[in-house]
Protein backbone atom coordinates (compact mmCIF):
# COMPACT_ATOMS: atom_id res chain seq x y z
CA UNK A 1 0.00 0.00 0.00
CA UNK A 2 1.39 3.51 -1.17
CA UNK A 3 1.38 5.90 1.65
CA UNK A 4 3.27 8.99 1.51
CA UNK A 5 4.15 12.31 2.99
CA UNK A 6 4.35 15.50 0.76
CA UNK A 7 7.02 17.63 2.93
CA UNK A 8 7.99 21.32 2.04
CA UNK A 9 8.00 24.60 3.31
CA UNK A 10 4.72 26.67 3.31
CA UNK A 11 4.07 27.98 -0.13
CA UNK A 12 5.85 25.11 -1.70
CA UNK A 13 2.84 24.24 -3.56
CA UNK A 14 1.81 20.99 -1.51
CA UNK A 15 -2.21 21.91 -1.71
CA UNK A 16 -1.32 22.11 -5.77
CA UNK A 17 0.28 19.04 -6.47
CA UNK A 18 -1.74 16.92 -3.30
CA UNK A 19 -4.43 16.75 -5.88
CA UNK A 20 -2.81 15.90 -8.88
CA UNK A 21 -0.80 13.08 -6.92
CA UNK A 22 -4.23 11.31 -5.37
CA UNK A 23 -6.29 11.24 -8.39
CA UNK A 24 -3.21 9.63 -10.52
CA UNK A 25 -2.69 7.33 -7.61
CA UNK A 26 -5.90 6.64 -6.28
CA UNK A 27 -4.89 7.71 -2.64
CA UNK A 28 -7.01 9.17 0.68
CA UNK A 29 -5.62 13.17 0.83
CA UNK A 30 -5.04 14.12 4.76
CA UNK A 31 -4.24 17.80 4.78
CA UNK A 32 -3.68 18.60 8.78
CA UNK A 33 -4.15 22.68 7.14
CA UNK A 34 -7.34 21.50 5.68
CA UNK A 35 -8.58 19.62 8.99
CA UNK A 36 -7.59 22.75 11.04
CA UNK A 37 -9.60 25.34 8.56
CA UNK A 38 -12.48 23.28 8.60
CA UNK A 39 -12.84 23.53 12.48
CA UNK A 40 -12.02 27.32 12.23
CA UNK A 41 -14.93 27.82 10.41
CA UNK A 42 -17.56 25.57 11.98
CA UNK A 43 -16.13 27.28 15.19
CA UNK A 44 -15.75 24.44 17.27
CA UNK A 45 -13.62 24.23 20.18
CA UNK A 46 -10.49 23.05 18.69
CA UNK A 47 -11.12 25.28 16.29
CA UNK A 48 -10.82 28.07 18.16
CA UNK A 49 -7.68 26.79 19.91
CA UNK A 50 -5.86 25.64 16.45
CA UNK A 51 -6.67 29.46 15.55
CA UNK A 52 -4.60 31.12 18.15
CA UNK A 53 -1.83 28.93 16.81
CA UNK A 54 -2.55 29.40 12.90
CA UNK A 55 -2.83 32.80 13.02
CA UNK A 56 0.29 33.67 14.97
CA UNK A 57 1.64 31.52 12.10
CA UNK A 58 2.68 28.79 15.52
CA UNK A 59 2.45 24.87 15.44
CA UNK A 60 -0.34 23.66 17.19
CA UNK A 61 1.02 21.38 19.71
CA UNK A 62 2.16 18.36 18.31
CA UNK A 63 -0.04 16.04 21.54
CA UNK A 64 -3.27 17.51 20.05
CA UNK A 65 -2.42 17.81 16.31
CA UNK A 66 -1.07 13.62 16.63
CA UNK A 67 -4.24 13.10 18.58
CA UNK A 68 -6.35 14.75 15.58
CA UNK A 69 -4.42 12.67 13.05
CA UNK A 70 -5.13 9.48 14.32
CA UNK A 71 -8.58 10.47 14.31
CA UNK A 72 -8.19 11.18 10.50
CA UNK A 73 -6.40 8.11 9.64
CA UNK A 74 -8.84 5.57 11.45
CA UNK A 75 -11.32 7.19 9.18
CA UNK A 76 -9.24 7.19 6.32
CA UNK A 77 -8.12 3.59 6.53
CA UNK A 78 -11.12 1.63 7.26
CA UNK A 79 -10.99 1.87 3.36
CA UNK A 80 -8.20 -0.05 3.20
CA UNK A 81 -6.60 2.77 0.38
CA UNK A 82 -2.93 4.33 0.77
CA UNK A 83 -2.86 8.02 2.02
CA UNK A 84 -1.27 10.78 1.25
CA UNK A 85 -0.24 13.31 4.33
CA UNK A 86 0.00 16.72 3.55
CA UNK A 87 1.37 19.25 6.08
CA UNK A 88 2.36 16.02 8.61
CA UNK A 89 4.78 15.19 10.42
CA UNK A 90 6.06 18.77 10.99
CA UNK A 91 8.59 17.74 13.26
CA UNK A 92 10.34 14.99 14.68
CA UNK A 93 7.84 13.62 17.28
CA UNK A 94 5.26 14.18 14.81
CA UNK A 95 7.07 12.03 12.31
CA UNK A 96 7.76 9.10 14.95
CA UNK A 97 4.01 9.03 15.93
CA UNK A 98 3.18 8.65 12.34
CA UNK A 99 5.28 5.63 11.89
CA UNK A 100 4.27 4.23 15.25
CA UNK A 101 0.46 4.36 13.54
CA UNK A 102 1.05 3.14 10.11
CA UNK A 103 2.80 0.15 12.30
CA UNK A 104 0.28 -0.61 14.39
CA UNK A 105 -2.05 -1.02 11.09
CA UNK A 106 0.51 -3.05 9.69
CA UNK A 107 2.06 -0.41 7.03
CA UNK A 108 4.55 1.75 6.56
CA UNK A 109 6.08 4.96 4.92
CA UNK A 110 6.75 4.66 1.05
CA UNK A 111 8.47 7.73 0.59
CA UNK A 112 8.68 11.61 1.62
CA UNK A 113 7.98 13.93 -1.39
CA UNK A 114 10.11 16.69 -0.86
CA UNK A 115 9.34 19.77 -2.74
CA UNK A 116 12.99 22.42 -2.42
CA UNK A 117 11.56 26.17 -3.65
CA UNK A 118 13.74 29.01 -3.22
CA UNK A 119 12.58 31.63 0.02
CA UNK A 120 11.73 34.36 -2.04
CA UNK A 121 9.64 32.51 -4.42
CA UNK A 122 7.68 31.15 -1.46
CA UNK A 123 6.89 34.66 -0.07
CA UNK A 124 5.54 35.77 -3.44
CA UNK A 125 3.60 32.74 -3.58
CA UNK A 126 2.06 32.77 -0.59
CA UNK A 127 1.68 37.05 -0.49
CA UNK A 128 -0.86 35.92 -3.70
CA UNK A 129 -2.17 33.36 -2.79
CA UNK A 130 -3.24 35.61 0.53
CA UNK A 131 -4.65 38.32 -2.23
CA UNK A 132 -6.34 35.89 -4.18
CA UNK A 133 -8.02 33.80 -1.37
CA UNK A 134 -8.15 35.71 1.50
CA UNK A 135 -5.98 32.29 3.85
CA UNK A 136 -6.04 34.50 7.00
CA UNK A 137 -2.54 33.46 7.87
CA UNK A 138 -0.66 34.77 4.22
CA UNK A 139 0.00 38.16 5.42
CA UNK A 140 3.71 38.94 5.90
CA UNK A 141 4.13 38.89 9.23
CA UNK A 142 2.39 35.50 9.89
CA UNK A 143 4.36 34.40 6.71
CA UNK A 144 7.72 35.15 7.55
CA UNK A 145 6.97 33.35 11.22
CA UNK A 146 6.10 30.76 9.31
CA UNK A 147 9.34 30.37 7.63
CA UNK A 148 11.00 30.44 10.78
CA UNK A 149 9.02 28.15 12.54
CA UNK A 150 9.75 25.70 8.86
CA UNK A 151 13.44 26.51 9.14
CA UNK A 152 13.42 25.54 13.03
CA UNK A 153 11.12 22.51 13.82
CA UNK A 154 10.24 21.12 10.56
CA UNK A 155 13.29 21.39 8.09
CA UNK A 156 15.18 19.17 10.33
CA UNK A 157 12.73 16.50 9.48
CA UNK A 158 14.37 16.58 5.96
CA UNK A 159 17.98 14.92 7.57
CA UNK A 160 15.82 12.83 9.47
CA UNK A 161 14.37 11.04 6.48
CA UNK A 162 17.08 10.99 4.28
CA UNK A 163 18.57 9.17 7.13
CA UNK A 164 16.18 6.34 6.87
CA UNK A 165 16.17 6.77 3.03
CA UNK A 166 13.23 7.49 2.21
CA UNK A 167 13.88 10.99 1.05
CA UNK A 168 12.89 12.18 -2.05
CA UNK A 169 14.11 15.53 -3.09
CA UNK A 170 11.80 17.37 -5.91
CA UNK A 171 12.67 20.82 -7.68
CA UNK A 172 9.78 22.20 -6.99
CA UNK A 173 10.21 25.76 -9.21
CA UNK A 174 8.56 25.79 -12.70
CA UNK A 175 4.81 24.77 -14.31
CA UNK A 176 2.63 22.78 -12.01
CA UNK A 177 2.58 20.06 -14.40
CA UNK A 178 6.02 19.56 -14.87
CA UNK A 179 6.48 19.52 -11.34
CA UNK A 180 4.04 17.23 -11.18
CA UNK A 181 5.81 15.03 -13.86
CA UNK A 182 9.04 15.05 -11.73
CA UNK A 183 6.70 13.65 -8.82
CA UNK A 184 4.91 10.79 -10.49
CA UNK A 185 8.41 9.34 -12.17
CA UNK A 186 9.68 9.94 -8.82
CA UNK A 187 6.74 8.08 -7.34
CA UNK A 188 7.10 5.47 -9.92
CA UNK A 189 10.38 4.07 -9.31
CA UNK A 190 9.99 4.21 -5.97
CA UNK A 191 7.23 1.76 -6.80
CA UNK A 192 9.12 -0.21 -8.58
CA UNK A 193 11.81 -0.93 -5.43
P1 LIG B 1 -0.83 24.37 6.03
O1 LIG B 1 -2.16 24.51 5.37
O2 LIG B 1 -0.28 22.98 5.94
O3 LIG B 1 0.16 25.41 5.57
O4 LIG B 1 -1.07 24.64 7.60
C1 LIG B 1 -1.54 25.87 8.07
C2 LIG B 1 -1.25 26.01 9.55
O5 LIG B 1 -1.90 24.95 10.28
C3 LIG B 1 0.23 25.89 9.95
O6 LIG B 1 0.91 27.14 9.82
C4 LIG B 1 0.12 25.45 11.41
O7 LIG B 1 -0.21 26.54 12.26
C5 LIG B 1 -1.09 24.52 11.37
N1 LIG B 1 -0.68 23.12 11.10
C6 LIG B 1 -0.95 22.38 9.99
N2 LIG B 1 -0.41 21.15 10.06
C7 LIG B 1 0.24 21.10 11.25
C8 LIG B 1 1.04 20.12 11.90
N3 LIG B 1 1.29 18.94 11.34
N4 LIG B 1 1.54 20.44 13.13
C9 LIG B 1 1.30 21.63 13.71
N5 LIG B 1 0.59 22.61 13.15
C10 LIG B 1 0.05 22.36 11.92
Amino acid sequence: MLNLVLFGAPGSGKGTQSEKIIEQYGLHHISTGEVLRKHIKEGSELGKIADSYISKGHLIPDDLMIDILRQELKDKTEQGTGVLFDGFPRTIPQADALDKMLKEMGHELTGVVGLEVPEEELVARMLKRGAETGRADDNIDTILNRLKVYHNQTEPLKDHYKGKGKYIHIDGLGSIDTIFSSISSAIDERIKK
